[in-house]
């Protein structure tokens, strides 16, 4: 399995771009960012797009690639894959024909270019060859992580945005993880707040694996805020763990 990080920041900045990770050229974990970093012809590639939840950050590059798709007249298809919440909130606040265009209606109902695929947690299913399976996570608002594990049985582990939670790490690392892309979005000293808006830090990410049956093969930090960029790789050092680190834009991930 080959991720290329489309972005990974808590905000966006320049060089800094919010959540995309996109396995195999044509698999997006979440839709911060698509066309500030891919090519007209890469975009076409992309064929599903797994949602974590519904915060801007994570599904503000779906409207721009749906209307890129019309645009040329690809005539082809996005499924969108998502728990129940997320997708209504995609419907009712964002493709509402106020926001923007109902994509999930265009052309046709029958031929649209975005069509919704619901997840339940604790449900696997095959995404073009990937077994996906969705796990509950603790965030503001209604939010899952998920583990892709591709053919040769490589499983990545992405978290998307969570505070201190449970049933991932229980359910989730009973196996083995080869890669886990886990969110820390404060320092430590701001924890009450990272408490009070579903984020971790890296005090916190120390709590949460040891919740972890199998720690991941290499863990990889993503969703930093880049305000505090400096400290929160300070204090990931600081750790003292082996083989985790932040991730960096545009890098390729070799699962
Ligand atoms: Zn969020
Ligand atoms: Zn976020």
């Amino acid at each position: 399995m080959k991720v290329k990080v489309l972005g990974f920041s808590g905000a966006e900045f320049p060089g800094f771009h919010p959540p995309g990770f996109l396995i195999n050229g044509s698999l997006l974990l979440d839709a911060g960012t698509i066309g500030a970093s891919l090519s007209e012809n890469a975009q076409w590639k992309i064929r599903h797009i797994i949602i974590t939840h519904a915060h801007l950050d994570h599904i503000k590059g779906i409207p721009f690639l749906a209307d890129n798709i019309i645009i040329k007249n690809k005539g082809h298809n996005v499924t969108v894959i998502g728990i129940a919440p997320v997708l209504k909130t995609l419907k009712d606040n964002l493709l509402n024909n106020k926001v923007w265009p109902d994509f999930t209606v265009i052309p046709s109902p029958s031929n649209a270019v975005l069509k919704f695929v619901e997840i339940k947690t604790g449900e696997t299913i095959r995404v073009s060859g990937y077994k996906v399976t969705a796990y509950r996570v603790n965030h503001a608002v209604p939010a899952s992580g998920y583990v892709v594990e591709d053919k040769k049985g490589r499983r990545l582990l992405y978290t998307g945005d969570t505070g201190p939670t449970n049933t991932i790490w229980r359910e989730a690392c009973k196996t083995r993880i080869h890669r886990a892309i886990i969110e820390v979005s404060f320092p430590d000293k701001m924890e009450a707040m990272a408490i009070e808006t579903g984020h971790l830090t890296p005090k916190l990410l120390r709590k949460e694996i040891e919740k972890m049956k199998i720690i991941p093969d290499e863990i990889l930090i993503t969703h930093p805020k880049p305000q505090h960029i400096r400290t929160i790789r300070n204090e990931i050092r600081r750790l003292r763990m082996p083989n985790i680190r932040l991730l960096r834009d545009s890098e390729v991930i070799n699962i």
